[in-house]
């Protein structure tokens, strides 16, 4: 019970906030059970890996078009028409939709109410990163550094090149902060330099080196589903990979359950949705 209140209960409550009573715990068994000291990191990081993709992608013919945002998906009688913002609309066959649960929802006509139901269901957080380039190291010989006191305002401090060299970053010392917040939190709409000073002095707890000259340069990232809210009796609630409209496929983090979503995931559900056309 000691190791519960210690450790797992501050973490659940970090991550969750007021949610964390009603987080199943098959998914929090899952997330342990998963773990292993092992890390990969992919050389380059994501940003390698989705270019990697997306090579291997175009040279199989498959074209990419990006920045757009898609209002509407129509199951029509031989295919799919989609509308997209400012753009012609376009036709498919078939198509998989890989966008969060309420998004979808709204994207698709015509679908069953039970589905939708589904959908609209699955609730999310948000999740922001911010990350920082300093001219010293934060932390000796930690790479994650979880933090379990509610008073702080972030979760986790990750020192990026406690993992990986720095000499992969122009010998900067990378650091990144983050967490998990509701879809309507007031840091979602706060600049960069606000949340940089404001996170300063707990920088400072953890070494009394750190000032607002340390930072060379910060990065702000937040996007709006990060994180499925996992309830008990979730698995009832997971929206299939064939929708009721046989046209259109729907692939999201939101089907990966008891797992936690992961990169690895994704492909994983991509390969079966693949295979499923
Ligand atoms: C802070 C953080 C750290 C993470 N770290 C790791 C890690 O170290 N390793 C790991 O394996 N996983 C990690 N993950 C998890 C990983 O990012 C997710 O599992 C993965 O991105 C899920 O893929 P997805 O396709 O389901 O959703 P997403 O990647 O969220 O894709 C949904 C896409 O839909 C697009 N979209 C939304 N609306 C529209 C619209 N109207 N028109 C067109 N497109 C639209 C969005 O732009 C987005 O690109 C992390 C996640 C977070 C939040």
């Amino acid at each position: 019970a000691q190791a519960y209140q210690k450790i797992w209960e501050p973490l659940l409550k970090g991550k969750f906030k007021q949610h964390a009573q009603i987080v199943s715990m098959r998914w929090f068994w899952a997330r342990i059970f998963k773990r292993t000291p092992k890390l990969v990191y992919y050389e380059g990081g994501f940003s390698e890996f989705t270019r990697d993709l997306e090579k291997a992608f175009i040279e199989k013919g498959g074209k990419i078009l990006y920045g757009q945002s898609v209002e509407q998906i129509i199951q029509t009688e031989n295919g799919v028409t989609v509308l997209i913002a400012e753009q012609e609309n376009k036709s498919f066959d078939k198509i998989i939709a890989t966008t969060p649960p309420h998004i979808f929802a709204k994207q698709v006509t015509n679908l069953p109410d039970d589905y939708r139901e589904k959908l609209l269901t699955n609730k999310g957080l948000s999740a922001y990163t911010l990350v920082l380039s300093l001219t010293h190291p934060l932390m000796q010989n930690t790479y994650w550094l979880s933090v379990n006191d509610e008073s702080w305002p972030f979760l986790a401090v990750v020192e990026h090149t406690n993992f990986v060299d720095k000499k992969n970053y122009g010998n900067e010392h990378i650091v990144y902060i983050g967490d998990y917040v509701d879809q309507n939190d007031p840091i979602l709409s706060k600049s960069k330099d606000e949340i940089v000073d404001a996170f300063i002095p707990f920088l400072k707890k953890i070494n009394p080196l750190v000032s607002r000259e340390s930072v060379t340069r910060s990065f702000l990232f937040s996007v709006q589903y990060a994180q499925p809210i996992f309830t008990c009796g979730y698995q009832q609630t997971i929206p299939s990979i064939q929708t009721p409209l046989s046209n259109i496929l729907y692939a999201n983090m939101s089907q990966v359950y008891p797992w936690d979503r992961g990169t690895n995931y994704a492909i994983e559900l991509g390969i079966t949705c693949a295979n499923s056309i």
